[in-house]
């Protein structure tokens, strides 16, 4: 590591009294005018009007905030300075793979043919669209190993449980033994939407604990595997960071008893053009787009989940299907009986769609290979680096290389000095770095889920592991200074539970309007 490059160059974030555009609210002021044409709606809007039901036509105006323009500019361009993005700095969200979006996949996808191409266009008019999809379906299937994929899926969430229903019909129609095969086996370190999903699909879900080294159990397993399986989700490598070592004996094992296995792939990026789920052994595979390839997310915004399956699963997938006839032309195929029907309105959310297929497109096969093999190296320079700074290591499978990401465990400084990982993770701020995943997996305590992805430098690796240096030299010279972090930003020591709980949450006007009579 390049010492000289010493992280003491500390961030201070702006600082807004920003009021809500609400309340910045003059009655009659507008954002633009455009007077010829607003004299063309009137009149429209006045013959337009009779047009519409009495009892369907809206009373008085939607209760928008009335501001101009550059009010509103203003407005969100002080948010975002009070925000921290993956274009400020280090965002080394494990699991997340929060890496740096190209702006090439942003202008393609902003292309007005696809931009403003309604969904409910002729198929006739929308043939270009189509042909992206049905590509991008066909490459996504060659990187994963499967022989079909349905875009349809808007979040790695909503992928699982696609791929969970899948498995379900597959089971009801093709083995007879749905009623039967009621368990989905699921690993201790398993993100919680694995069990969510499983659940939401009606299975009982049965827990099978990790080894000493991190890994799934393979004796547990095999006592959990059986008549009543219906299969394993697997995350593949695990949420350590770490490659199912084994994956060729534990995909006999659900195979034999006549389970399927469900890979979450919301770590692809690991692996890409690397190695494939389905040469792994797994019969169905979800991937997070917006992770993997280059959709920027965070804070809920639209994501991406394509499914893929074998083909013994394809007849399940959702419908409309894409298809391409003999003479190139593409259609939307509903005839699939067996289908378990749409899993989201037309064809699943499109603009991120054209981005993966940008973010491919541009790469190539060797482009992805790269990306994937710099991930790696990344995570594991982190990991050497971070684990043998005072107070941290790195717990499970020492000897085993991380893959996209690492676990670093606090508990040793928590012990030592009373920090914790949230202690930590809150301090990073102060050096202009966002915080790792904090406490999970569950299995490590105080634990610190750092992934650097590919798109880090060698440069902005070194500030990070720098920070870390600094920040346990200050736990264990004034641990004080570190509980009060992050001192530099806009708002300081957030209350996690009000942020997070349904009755504090407020989402809206209307919302925050109602709790303050209350
Ligand atoms: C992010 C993630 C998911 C869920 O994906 P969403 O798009 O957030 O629904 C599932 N599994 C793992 C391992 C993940 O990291």
């Amino acid at each position: 590591m390049d010492k000289k490059s010493v992280s003491d160059k500390k961030t201070r974030q702006a600082k807004w009294d920003e009021p809500l555009l609400f309340e910045r609210s003059i009655p009659g002021v507008m954002a633009h005018q455009v007077p010829i044409a607003e004299e063309k709606i009137r009149k429209e809007i006045g013959s337009l009007d009779s047009l519409i039901p009495e009892a369907m036509r809206r009373k008085g105006y939607p209760n928008l905030p009335e501001v101009s323009e550059l009010q509103v500019v203003r407005h969100f361009t002080r948010l975002s300075q009070m925000n921290f993005s993956v274009s400020l700095g280090t965002y080394p969200l494990g699991s997340c793979t929060m890496k740096y979006n190209p702006i090439i996949n942003e202008a393609v996808s902003s292309h007005p043919g696809f931009a403003w191409l309604h969904p409910n266009q002729d198929v006739r008019h929308a043939q270009g669209a189509l042909e992206l999809l049905w590509e991008l379906e066909h490459w996504l299937a060659e990187i994963t190993g499967m022989d079909a994929v349905t875009l349809q899926p808007a979040a790695g969430a909503q992928g699982e449980f696609t791929g969970v229903m899948v498995m379900r019909e597959y089971h009801r129609c093709v083995t007879e033994e749905c009623e039967q095969r009621n368990e989905m086996l699921i690993p201790d370190a398993a993100h919680g939407t694995n069990p969510a999903s499983a659940a939401m699909a009606g299975y009982k879900v049965i827990v099978i604990p990790s080894s000493d080294e991190g890994l799934v159990d393979l004796e547990a397993l095999k006592e959990s595997a059986g008549p009543n399986t219906a299969g394993l989700m697997l995350t593949n490598p695990n949420t350590i960071g770490v490659f199912e070592k084994d994956i060729a004996e534990i995909a006999g094992i659900v195979h034999e008893s006549g389970g399927l296995l469900y890979y979450d792939g919301a770590n692809f990026n690991a692996i890409m053009g690397v190695v494939r789920p389905g040469d792994m052994g797994f019969d169905v595979v979800h991937l997070n787009l917006h992770k993997t390839m280059s959709t920027p997310h965070g804070g809920g915004g639209p994501g991406s989940g394509p499914v893929g399956v074998k083909k013994e699963l394809a007849e399940f997938l959702p419908v409309p299907r894409i298809v391409k006839d003999e003479d190139g032309f593409f259609n939307l195929d509903y005839d699939f009986p067996r289908s378990i029907g749409k899993v989201k309105g037309f064809f699943g959310n499109f603009g991120m769609l054209v981005r993966a297929y940008s973010y491919i497109y541009s790469l190539g096969y060797q482009g992805l290979k790269r990306a994937s093999e710099v991930a790696v190296l990344n995570a594991n320079y982190i990991a050497y680096h971070v684990s043998r700074i005072r107070g941290f290591s790195l717990p499970y499978s020492q000897d085993a290389p991380r893959m996209h990401e690492c676990v670093i465990s606090a508990e040793k400084m928590k012990e030592d000095t009373g920090i914790t990982a949230m202690d930590v993770a809150k301090r990073l701020l102060d050096f202009g770095i966002h915080s790792p995943t904090v406490y999970f997996p569950l299995i490590v305590p105080e634990a610190l889920m750092i992934e650097p992805t590919e798109t880090e430098s060698r440069q902005d690796l070194d500030r990070l592991i720098s920070a870390f240096q600094a920040i346990s030299d200050e736990a264990y010279s004034n641990p004080e200074h570190v509980k009060g972090a992050p001192k530099s930003t806009a708002l300081r020591q957030l209350d996690e539970y009000r942020a997070a709980h349904p009755k504090t949450l407020t989402l809206s006007w209307k919302m925050y309007q109602e709790n303050k009579d209350e």
